[in-house]
């Protein structure tokens, strides 16, 4: 994280699982982003259609730039979709934008997971703002309880990742099942959107991984600086 020693190496299998993941999110878009669906309605408008016919009203469907951006913000009841997946037909615009849509739903239906990792977020934001600084002075200064202070810190973000991971995969089950009933995918179209949302949580997965394995380093450091 900061600085090298051995045990860095205790992240490398966190960073190689995201960096594989990431690399099936991108192939996974690039190929259903050129399949079309059956209907060829843009997901922007399948969307608006998907959120209507399940009782959601609040939300407004908007655009934003950049490539895989798309993201529903719950402050401003606004989904924004993002250039490539706006006016796209194609079974990734389509499950993108469903997965945004499941989001949304879970907001309007007080999903609880959500609702605490939206709770947990300024607490998240101090904790990882303090805890690498409060950390590496408890080091300097051979103080061991700010070493740990800052390990505690570090661990709110550790538990928002994992609370990430129930949020991210109920978005898409929603996804998958919105579409389903509405008819705006046929089986093959389905298997195609699960593809692409499953990539897509493999990240979460990853990060998750990958900030319970440097939770592990803090400690192993700390606890090799307890027996100095
Ligand atoms: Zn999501």
């Amino acid at each position: 994280m900061f600085y090298f020693d051995w045990t860095y190496f205790l992240i490398i299998p966190g960073l190689l699982l995201g960096m594989w993941a990431q690399h099936k999110v991108n192939s996974a878009y690039q190929e259903y982003s050129r399949v079309g669906t059956r209907l060829g309605r843009p997901a922007s408008e399948v969307v608006a259609e998907l959120l209507r016919r399940n009782g959601n009203s609040v939300v407004r469907v908007g655009r934003v730039g950049g490539q895989l951006t798309d993201h529903y913000d719950p402050g401003k009841e606004l989904l924004n979709l993002s250039e490539g997946v706006y006016g796209s037909g194609s079974v990734a615009a389509l499950g993108i934008a469903a997965h945004e849509a499941g989001h949304a739903m879970q907001k309007l239906e007080g999903y609880a997971p959500l609702k605490l990792r939206t709770a947990a977020v300024p607490v998240v934001n101090i904790g990882s703002r303090t805890s690498t600084p409060l950390f590496l002075l408890g080091l300097v200064f051979s103080w061991q309880p700010l070493v740990y202070i800052g390990i505690a810190l570090f661990s709110l973000s550790v538990l928002f990742s994992l609370i990430t991971l129930p949020v991210e995969f109920d978005a898409s089950n929603r996804a998958i099942r919105m579409l389903t009933e509405g008819g705006y995918v046929t089986e093959s179209e389905r298997s195609g959107v699960k593809a692409v949302l499953n990539a897509a949580a493999l990240t979460y997965v990853a990060s998750a991984v990958t900030s319970i394995l440097s939770l592990l380093r803090l400690l192993m450091i700390a606890r090799s600086r307890d027996r100095d």
